[in-house]
């Protein structure tokens, strides 16, 4: 199975994508996470995607088409996660798709209050060593402070704080209500109720998806 999941920040893409990995397999693929990774190979794909990515823009089409297409090629079903992000990638991602037999099955758009993501966000912590993320209301880690999968410390973004936070989600607003449209068209979107504990959501998710 084929998906994307769109949704703000804080509404657990991250969370979900990997949790769809674990349990079911599906390769959760981020472009973001590639871009790290392969800088910290010292790729030169890896160098001139980190010149876009400290300025903070995206990194232009041909270069994250390069990272993403050679995993989505080699893997039987995935997730992608922060792709795409604009209509110009969607319909690129389209293109692509038809040319290898494949095909997005749904858009997995995760909902949640904005009141609830500003809580949710500014209190969010993030494990420097392995990107598991947690948060002191719905994600508790088992020690505070101290990430459960690789007993790192645990770290609070300097960005996630409500005035920053307030900003980055009206970008993302208006970054995704086109995405939104598109698939509504293409009636591949699946509207998730976000604003629950993770376990009832991704079991939720698991149930509409016919995977369990
Ligand atoms: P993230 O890990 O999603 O926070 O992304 C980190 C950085 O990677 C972003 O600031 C962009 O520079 C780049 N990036 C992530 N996703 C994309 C994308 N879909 N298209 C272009 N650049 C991206």
């Amino acid at each position: 199975m084929n998906l994307i999941i769109i949704g703000p920040q804080g509404s657990g893409k991250g969370v979900y994508s990997r949790r769809l990995e674990s349990k079911y397999g599906i390769k959760a693929i981020s472009p973001g996470q590639l871009f790290r990774e392969e800088f910290a190979k010292g790729s030169e794909i890896g160098k001139k995607a980190n010149e876009y990515m400290t300025k903070g823009i995206l990194v232009p089409l041909d270069i994250t088409l390069k990272v993403i297409l050679p995993v989505i090629k080699t893997t039987k079903g995935f997730v992608l996660d922060g792709f795409p992000r604009d209509l110009e990638q969607a319909k690129a991602l389209d293109q692509e798709l038809e040319k290898l037999g494949k095909k997005i099955d749904y858009v997995l758009f995760l909902e949640v209050p904005e009141d609830v993501l500003i809580k949710r966000l500014s209190t969010r912590t993030i494990c420097p060593k392995c990107g598991e993320i947690f948060n002191t209301i719905t994600l508790k880690p088992k020690v505070e402070g101290i990430c459960d999968k690789c007993v790192a410390e645990l770290i609070h973004r300097e960005d996630d704080n409500p005035e920053a936070i307030k900003q980055r989600l009206k970008i993302s607003r208006k970054e995704t209500e086109p995405l939104i449209e598109y698939y509504n068209e293409k009636e591949t979107l699946m509207r998730i109720d976000s604003d629950r504990p993770p376990e009832p959501v991704i079991k939720g998710i698991a149930e509409r998806l016919g995977l369990e």
